[in-house]
């Protein structure tokens, strides 16, 4: 991995290479599991702490607790077990007044020799483990002991004890003691802290060494709360304080100001709207007109409720900007995203969008396709209309931020983010203009405000709340799918809905029995184990065929492998109504608009995203009548319980499904508030799927900053970046800030070649 530092002849300590202060085989090891530098290990937090505590009475013992005791051995036996053939050293101690049981099991009676040795009759140790009950006693299994003679408890052993990732290499000790080596010589005030001194004593925070030590080798629970609350800080500070300074610095670059041009594209385009613009979308559509117009890039975020129609907003954009002699881009993350992204732009636009064809409009423009699986000639051929300016819209996935990709005159970048780009793969896209473009970010489903600011910090934010008027309701239902009468009834309101002049889909994750989906909800082995096979198209339609209620129905199939000509049949056969209910991949999530459409049925929804779940619902209730949204699956038993409390959670308790599948759905049942079906998707993911690999790395990115919990933190963060930034916009007078920045984008280029 390239860092920052390399080629520094003056590299400080934190620079330097673990190898320099480490056996090789230690910093090998090390740099397996990530840290490579000095300042990469002091940064390589414990994942937790094993609380040895206070030494517990014996009389005082909980199952489940995790404990320390002190005693004097009375008992100790090693005897083999009869069942497997074990050997099994059985040890009792006692306090001054009751008594405990130590087991201790393995294969042989040499593997025990060390406890057999040091844990005789008359010895006195102090133990440590979790307590479990064994017919009513309590009892401590594999404990950790150490003999202690006639001394008091050593202070160091009532020390919790920090848990670091590790790896077969190297364990948690020997992470920790490689960590001592670094962390011992260093004087308070020897690592530059990115932290200016003001921020931090307003905040009542510790100094950086402070906390680096208290964080790795804590005295008490205080020593590393209070260690973790401030490294939490410093987090959410530098992320916000290289945010408010990329907003700052785009502000200051000059852009081509594009302003709306009458009687150009976007009239026609409006002209012939099918319908009125929401208040919301006019709203949006007026200061994004008014940005483009500036000399100033714009750097705007749109988010929005599913089926707000963010993409007619973004669509507009992109014409005005062409009205006024540029080029658009539309970046997409997957390839079927941007294939559906141009079939919209091409319906949407008509003879608008075809320039140099028969029939064009009068202003018409061109709309062409970049992927990597075009041929050869198609690609020369997009490039070539791309660099000509022939293409006044140009849609694509990542192959949009290749070398060659060049434009005549590109003025604005929209990039349908989906949470998978960073920041500087926004960026990419920049570097093809002559002057920074404009750039709009568009969410594929809200977002909660904490990510917005997390990821999106460097962008102005609008927001469509509203949903085009004339949408029904949806009403949403959990069906358990191993109830016959529950399905039964599902078949029947599929029916009543083609039957009464309506349009029923049912989705299922797979086409068929080979085919192996890839962008479903993992689950654990347990649970795939007993849960059954997934759905597949082709298996339901035939089932459904043979369905009494559906007798005399149409039914439909859509997905992936049929090819254009039939998948466009099969679409205008379910649109017309000819065939009422269509059985399908999930290739109907977006930008499929048949008004008529009442019923959804989702089969397997425990595998599907809340996201996903959200946007296929967004499918009915686009007419008049209300919709109906059936969310089947295997798994939905549901008894909330307490979940534990993690290890920085302020809140304790929550009772939620400990099910995430069971939680979603009903989740999905009780609204259709994409913002807050949005929080509840934040805290079941993993904070890297939300947030991107770019802000969830390693070093320098965000190790102990969540966004579910810590808005607080990140709000006054913010707040304290912009006050620093606006009195020292170069950050002369905080070079370790500086420095901290530099670090964080230096990684995230990384990541990105990495993967790119
Ligand atoms: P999303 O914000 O989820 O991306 P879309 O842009 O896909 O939403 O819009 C959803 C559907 O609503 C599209 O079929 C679009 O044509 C339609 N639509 C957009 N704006 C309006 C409006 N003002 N009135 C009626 N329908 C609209
Ligand atoms: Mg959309």
């Amino acid at each position: 991995m390239v860092r920052a530092s390399d080629g520094v002849g003056t590299a400080d300590l934190l620079d330097e290479p673990l190898t320099k202060h480490l056996a090789p085989g230690t910093a090998r090891a090390l740099a397996a599991l990530g840290p490579v530098t000095v300042g990469d290990l002091l940064r390589f937090y414990p994942r937790r702490y094993v609380d040895p505590g206070v030494v517990t009475p014996l009389a005082d013992l909980k199952e489940g607790d995790r404990v320390m005791v002190v005693g004097e051995v009375k008992r100790a036996s090693m005897r083999r077990t009869a069942a497997q053939g074990k050997t099994l050293f059985e040890v009792v101690i006692a306090d001054a007044h009751d008594e405990m049981r130590m087991v201790f099991f393995a294969n042989s009676s040499r593997a025990l020799g060390y406890h057999h040795k040091v844990l005789q009759r008359g010895c006195r140790a102090w133990f440590s483990g979790v307590v479990h009950a064994r017919r009513g006693a309590m009892e401590l299994r594999h404990p950790k002991f150490e003999e202690m003679g006639d001394r008091d408890l050593d202070p160091r052993d009532t020390w919790p004890k920090p848990v670091y990732p590790a790896s077969a290499a190297i364990d948690s000790g020997a992470v920790g003691k490689a960590v001592a080596t670094v962390l011992g010589p260093l004087h308070p005030g020897e690592v530059d802290d990115p932290l200016p001194d003001d921020v931090r004593t307003a905040r009542g925070l510790i100094p950086l060494v402070q906390a680096l030590r208290q964080v790795h080798e804590p005295h008490c629970e205080a020593d590393w709360r209070t260690a973790r609350a401030r490294l939490r800080f410093e987090e959410a500070f530098v992320l916000q304080a290289e945010l408010v300074r990329r907003r700052a610095q785009a502000a200051d670059h000059v852009a081509t100001a594009r302003p709306a041009r009458a009687g150009g594209l976007l009239d026609a385009f409006d002209a012939r709207l099918p319908f009125t613009l929401t208040d919301g979308q006019r709203q949006v559509g007026a200061e994004l007109a008014h940005e483009l117009g500036l000399a100033t890039p714009m750097q705007r975020l749109l988010q929005g409720e599913v089926g707000s129609g963010k993409t007619v907003v973004a669509l507009r954009a992109m014409l005005q900007v062409v009205d006024a002699g540029g080029q658009a881009a539309l970046l997409a993350p997957t390839e079927v995203l941007a294939a559906q992204h141009l079939a919209t732009l091409r319906t949407m636009l008509g003879d608008l969008a075809q320039a140099g064809e028969l029939g064009a409009a009068e202003h018409a423009t061109s709309v062409t396709l970049l992927t990597g699986s075009l041929s050869a000639a198609a690609r020369r051929q997009v490039l070539a209309d791309a660099a000509g300016g022939a293409a006044g819209i140009v849609v694509g996935t990542h192959a949009l931020l290749g070398d060659q990709v060049q434009f005549a005159d590109l003025g604005l970048v929209v990039v349908d983010e989906q949470h998978r780009f960073g920041v500087e793969q926004r960026d990419a896209l920049r570097t093809k203009a002559a002057t920074v473009p404009h750039t709009l970010v568009m969410t594929a489903t809200p977002i909660p405000r904490t990510v917005a600011m997390t990821v999106f910090g460097d962008l102005e934010t609008s927001t469509l709340r509203e949903v085009p008027a004339g949408r029904s309701a949806v009403v949403t239902h959990a069906v358990h799918a191993e109830r016959p009468a529950w399905m039964a009834r599902t078949w029947q309101r599929v029916a009543e809905a083609a039957r009464t002049g309506g349009r029923a889909y049912v989705v299922a994750p797979r086409i068929d029995a080979t085919d192996e989906p890839e962008d479903l909800v993992a689950i654990d082995e347990e649970t795939a184990e007993t849960r059954p096979p997934l759905c597949s198209v082709l298996d339901v339609a035939a089932q459904l065929a043979d369905e009494p209620a559906l007798d005399g129905v149409g039914i439909g199939v859509l997905h992936g492998r049929i090819t254009g000509e039939a998948k466009e049949r099969a679409f205008a056969d379910f649109a017309s109504g000819r065939v009422p209910v269509l059985v399908a991949t999930t290739v109907v999530e977006v930008g499929v608009d048949v008004p008529e459409a009442t019923v959804m049925v989702v089969l397997d929804a425990d595998r599907f995203g809340i996201s996903q779940l959200h946007q296929l619902r967004g499918r009915v209730g686009r007419g008049t009548t209300p919709g109906l949204c059936l969310l089947v699956s295997p798994v939905l038993d549901d008894t909330p319980v307490v979940v534990d409390a993690n290890l920085d959670t302020t809140d304790p308790e929550r009772t939620v499904s400990p099910i995430p599948a069971v939680a979603r759905l009903r989740a999905l049942e009780r609204t259709t508030d994409g913002f807050e079906l949005a929080r509840l998707d934040l805290e079941q993911r993993r904070e890297g799927d939300v947030l991107g690999a770019a802000q969830s790395g390693t070093a320098n990115s965000l190790r102990l900053l969540r966004v579910t919990r810590d808005e607080a933190v990140i709000i006054a963060a913010r707040t304290q970046a912009q006050r620093i930034l606006a009195a020292d916009p170069a950050l002369c007078a905080h070079p370790a800030l500086a420095k901290a920045i530099a670090d964080r984008l230096a990684q995230a280029d990384d990541e990105f070649l990495d993967r790119a």
